[in-house]
């Protein structure tokens, strides 16, 4: 069960998030924390109308990634115990809520406890879960839901207290993990504080995906006319800035120089990957700072590896990538690069304090000096840090005043849009940026996730061998494109949703096994069907257009050239069943917008000037993306800058 929920979890999570959040699910067994014994508990008043039947009930409620399963077992007048049973919720980011609610069910006999902030599906989940087995227990859970609960916050693990250190970290996910390991690899004394319960942010929730230029990995992709066509096509734009000439004119050379070759392996390097992420975010971005993150990409994938990280031999384009040059952890999950980067920075002696949040940055003499913050017991504290200080809080995806003031991009995005992103991207370092002096830059550019799951399940967030069908069974957009014109793409199509439909050899691609494939069935995660016909007929949409569509895309792969609507990117034909098919709708993934930074990570000000001990890297800055993020270009900023600012916080 372990194994299938791992794929099932990373494969369902892979198509949210940068190319999807990807889970490791964890089992009864292995949630023993959650389990508490009659003898440990300490109240035994009912506060239900009458006395329970004693035994053990079952129930399951919805979590984040599908039901929860727990039982729970009653005495005459008390809940006893609590065990958690199978779920797919995320291992890691669900844990706080798995060791403590019901633990804390169990000692208040109260339905009434605090949700654990970032894990506020599972923690509800739980309660829900539990109160319906109070109800076939004969208890009241509405009346234990009013139990008070006095003392119920958690004050486990360290406490920040008043502190001086070289460097201090703010945020816990890609970037300031990556900042905290590489600044104490550099001989500094390292503190990370992170707001939520547990690590990882948004790296942790997203697939993972590392775009790179990596010739080992990329020997045997073979370039085709159709990507031959993109290259030009980028190379044929006019000149916009004297930076993007000369860039130009280095790729120009290159791609000459690769002609010149004979070479029918795929073309890519570093600058080709600057030029396209340029040209995908309209000419917005700061090429400098695009050639800073594209020339560092390799190094930093490989002292991940040297971290632990483990990325497969197979590299793809994820979806808004438009290169195959997408690395996957094996899990095809954000979660494996956040558990190695945790361990790692554990081990080299950084301080994390989680449940921790920065409230004001505190200034020196025109230096950042430090940090007001909240520790986990509530109380205010000051960090002095000597080297610097490195924002790290990601984005403001979460945060929807935010997002309404700054949007430029979007109709609507307000309340009637979703996120997909944690619930930490509430932009509070750009707020605490701002208030230093601090530049934004790009606010207004904002990305829609096209790929934000509705039926809840996936195949894959790759799109070489894949198509996007609209309601009416068409196809509607290329499939291969930029995120924002796919979301624009989808935004029109009925009901704002559309389909992934690919056959069982993508699925096997994808490493997903029969037993996880009839679980996401079963379980209404996807669609299915052993023809194209019976999967139009679960699906709802007419079977004779999907039919069409499919055979178009199958003679378009044959093709191997542009088609209607502008796709170059194709692998495999759909035409091995069992096909399959999860629906979608947009979802507030990346905002492009943020602190300026410079090659360094120092943070700029509005004068232009660096702003000494000043740091940032990640999401919380801006100027990198333009006005679209490439799909797969967000964990190698993250963890590139992260790398770049800590080591030069370090040095100082
Ligand atoms: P990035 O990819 O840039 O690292 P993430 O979203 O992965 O961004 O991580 C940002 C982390 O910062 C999240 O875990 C979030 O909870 C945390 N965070 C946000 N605001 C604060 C704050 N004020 N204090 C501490 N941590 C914060």
């Amino acid at each position: 069960m372990k194994k299938m929920a791992v794929i099932l979890l990373s494969m369902m999570l892979l198509l949210c998030g940068c190319g999807g959040k990807g889970d490791t699910p964890t089992t009864a067994a292995e949630t023993t924390a959650a389990e508490t014994t009659a003898a440990e508990t300490t109240a035994a008043e009912p506060a239900g109308d009458g006395t329970y039947k004693p035994g053990t009930y079952t129930a399951s409620a919805q979590g984040n990634n599908g039901p929860v399963e727990l039982s729970v077992t009653f005495s005459e007048d008390a809940i006893t115990e609590i065990t958690i049973g199978e779920h797919a919720e995320t291992q890691g980011l669900s844990d706080p809520a798995f060791e403590k609610i019901p633990a804390a069910i169990v000692q208040y006999q109260s339905l009434g406890v605090d949700t654990i902030s970032g894990a506020t599906y599972t923690s509800n989940a739980i309660l829900d879960a539990v109160a319906d087995c109070v109800a076939q227990a004969g208890g009241d859970a509405e009346a234990l839901r009013a139990v008070a609960v006095e003392g119920g916050e958690d004050t486990e693990g360290a406490v920040l207290a008043d502190s001086e250190v070289d460097v201090l970290v703010i945020g816990g996910g890609g970037a300031g993990l990556s900042a905290a390991l590489s600044a104490s690899q550099g001989g500094a004394s390292v503190i990370l504080v992170e707001k939520l319960s547990a690590l990882g942010g948004n790296t942790f929730r997203c697939g993972g995906a590392f775009n790179t230029a990596d010739p080992e990995r990329q020997k045997d992709i073979q370039m085709t006319e159709a990507l031959s066509s993109a290259v030009e096509k980028v190379l044929a734009h006019e000149d916009v800035s004297e930076d993007h000439a000369k860039l130009k004119a280095e790729v120009q050379k290159q791609w000459d120089e690769y002609k010149a070759s004979g070479s029918t392996a795929l073309f890519d390097t570093p600058e080709w990957h600057a030029l396209q992420s340029i040209d995908a975010g309209d000419y917005e971005g700061n090429v400098e700072l695009v050639r800073t993150l594209t020339s560092n990409t390799l190094d930093t994938l490989n002292w991940l590896t040297d971290n632990g990280v483990e990325w497969t031999d197979q590299v793809s384009t994820v979806v808004g990538a438009l290169w195959n040059r997408s690395h996957q952890t094996p899990n095809n999950s954000g979660a494996d690069i956040i558990a190695a980067l945790e361990q790692n920075t554990t081990a080299s002696g950084v301080e994390i304090y989680l449940d921790t949040k920065a409230e004001e940055l505190i200034v020196e003499d025109g230096r950042v000096a430090g940090a007001v913050i909240t520790n986990s017991a509530g109380d205010k504290v000051t960090v002095k840090a000597g080297k610097g200080v490195i924002m790290a809080t990601g984005g403001f995806s979460a945060n929807v005043e935010m997002r309404v003031k700054y949007n430029k991009q979007w109709e609507d995005i307000g309340e009637s849009l979703a996120t997909n992103n944690s619930p930490g991207a509430t932009g509070d370092g750009i707020v605490m940026g701002e208030a230093v002096g601090a530049n934004l830059v790009g606010m207004g550019w904002i990305q829609l996730m096209p790929l934000n799951g509705v039926s809840g399940g996936g195949i894959s967030g790759y799109v070489n061998s894949s198509l996007y069908c609209n309601k009416e069974g068409k196809r509607f957009v290329a499939e291969d494109q930029r995120r924002d014109v796919l979301a624009a793409a989808v935004l029109a199509q009925t009901d704002k949703l559309f389909y992934i439909v690919c056959d069982q050899k993508e699925a096997e691609l994808r490493g997903l096994t029969p037993e996880v494939l009839s679980y996401m069935v079963d379980n209404g995660l996807l669609y299915s069907g052993e023809t194209i016909a019976e999967l139009a007929e679960n699906m709802g949409v007419p079977a004779d257009a999907l039919e069409q569509t499919v055979k178009e895309f199958n003679e378009a792969v044959k093709a191997d050239k542009p088609d209607e609507f502008g796709r170059t990117t194709w692998e495999n034909t759909i035409e091995t069943g069992p096909f399959y098919a999860p629906s979608f709708s947009p979802a507030v993934h990346h905002t492009m917008g943020g602190l300026e930074i410079n090659g360094n990570a120092e943070v700029i000000n509005t004068d232009g000037e660096v702003i000494p001990g000043f740091y940032a890297a990640g999401e919380v800055t801006g100027g990198i993306h333009g006005t679209n993020r490439v799909g797969g270009n967000a964990v190698p900023d993250a963890l590139c800058f992260g790398k770049i600012a800590g080591a030069n916080a370090a040095k100082n």
